[in-house]
């Protein structure tokens, strides 16, 4: 027997069945995207392993465990993009895109690639949809970023959402906080696990964000970042809160929220949702005024998130949301020798409706069977008395209704037929 595949570790098929789910998802994602003004970006899915070292961080798990980095055969080092916004940057960049005060609002869908320790909901190949917000320093930028991934949340019907809202300064008062959270911690450094010992040499903060549940405990002494803010810090998250009221969004202030890199500056937030247990953000992000100074471009401040598609599947889920979304299918079924009128009539019908026929002939009675094994809303039957009286049998198997009527009223019949609630659109 020849060797059988399977998909490798951590990676999965979408079959159909489930993958109108994910149709769903990414068409509600485009849409909003563009009714706040946002244009989709596509990069390529792999990228020179630097741009990841530099603009995730060496320091981050990311870099330095959770890589897909391979040579290519000119021995170029190449790396599975872990994230969307490194190689976002590196394209507005290299396209000359980055200015100062020219504003970009990109969007991007796609997946991305960690060599984690797969679990529920979290795969080595999984899905992000990002936006960011390029050229502009505006606390307005960052409730927009905001208010864009908790309207498409909601829009898919989620309720049990929590976002949570932090500061992390910038590099006029960061310091002193890291200097604060350092002395804090020095008394109980042994305490720590072997990771934030470390940290605590080059990147206190991200001791702060530590999951070990020791680590988590002994932080709970360490003082606020929010009462480290500079003037300008805080004013700028004054006018995110208010931005956040005046949109009618509710959050909650959580300085244990940081994302511990240089280039990430003041707004940091995530949405959680309530039924995701321990990792329950679904999304999260922040501003990175310091990343495109990094990545070799001038000066520019930027906003954005990322969100998983697989948590909010099952967010979803667990809420009991259906947001399977199938074009209503039309079954023609055809009496003997009438395969060439049927195809031809398949074909017009084609232009604007989902028709499913069988290729080889078959009884009226299977063909019925088959139409109900696919799901048809609709059954369209030709046989040679409606052929010869150039007319239509059209079946509405919901309701059970059967009439004969001529083939120029049909189009409209069927356009009345599926228009019908039962056969539209269920994610809202
Ligand atoms: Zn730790
Ligand atoms: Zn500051």
């Amino acid at each position: 027997m020849s060797k059988k595949f399977q998909a490798m570790r951590g990676t999965r098929d979408i079959l159909p069945g489930e993958v109108e789910k994910w149709q769903t998802v990414e068409k509600v994602a485009a849409m909003i995207s563009e009714r706040y003004g946002y244009r989709e970006i596509r990069t390529p899915h792999f990228e020179a392993t630097d741009l990841f070292a530099r603009g995730v961080g060496e320091t981050t798990d990311v870099v330095q465990k959770e890589m897909y980095t391979f040579p290519d055969r000119k021995g170029r080092s190449l790396t599975l993009r872990p994230e969307g916004t490194a190689g976002v940057v590196r394209a507005v960049i290299e396209a000359g895109l980055a200015k100062p005060d020219r504003l970009h609002k990109l969007w991007y869908w796609g997946p991305m690639f960690r060599y984690d320790r797969p679990q529920a909901g979290r795969y080595r190949q999984f899905y992000q949809w990002g936006a960011e917000v390029i050229g502009t320093a505006n606390p307005w930028a960052d409730v927009e970023i905001i208010v864009l991934l908790a309207e498409y949340l909601e829009e898919l019907g989620l309720t049990d959402l929590v976002i949570k809202l932090n500061s992390v300064g910038d590099a006029t008062c960061r310091p002193i906080y890291q200097k604060k959270v350092r002395e804090a911690l020095a008394s109980r450094r042994d305490e720590l696990c072997p990771d934030c010992r470390e940290r605590l040499e080059k990147n206190p903060l991200r001791v702060l964000d530590c999951k070990v549940p020791g680590c988590r405990e002994i932080v709970k002494g360490v003082p606020s970042v929010l009462d480290s803010l500079c003037e300008d810090c805080r004013e700028h998250l004054d006018e995110v809160k208010k931005g956040l009221d005046a949109s009618g969004l509710t959050y909650e202030m959580d300085p244990g929220l940081v994302r511990g890199l240089d280039y990430y500056t003041r707004t940091a937030f995530e949405i959680h949702h309530g039924k995701l247990g321990a990792q329950s953000a679904v999304g999260g992000g922040g501003r990175y005024d310091g990343l495109f100074k990094i990545l070799g471009g001038p000066e520019v401040p930027a906003v954005g998130f990322s969100m998983g598609v697989e948590r909010v599947l099952i967010a979803l889920q667990e809420e009991g949301r259906d947001v399977f979304h199938q074009t209503p299918l039309v079954y023609l079924a055809r009496g003997a020798n009438l395969s060439d009128e049927a195809f031809r009539l398949a074909r017009e019908l084609r232009r604007r409706f989902a028709i499913q026929l069988e290729y080889a002939e078959k009884s009226l009675g299977a063909q019925l069977r088959q139409a109900d094994r696919l799901g048809a809303t609709a059954v369209l039957i030709l046989g040679e008395d409606e052929m010869a009286a150039g007319e239509i049998t059209v079946k509405d198997l919901k309701s059970g209704d059967q009439r004969r009527m001529p083939r120029a009223d049909l189009q409209d019949e069927l356009a009345r037929l599926l228009s019908e609630p039962a056969a539209s659109r269920s994610h809202t």
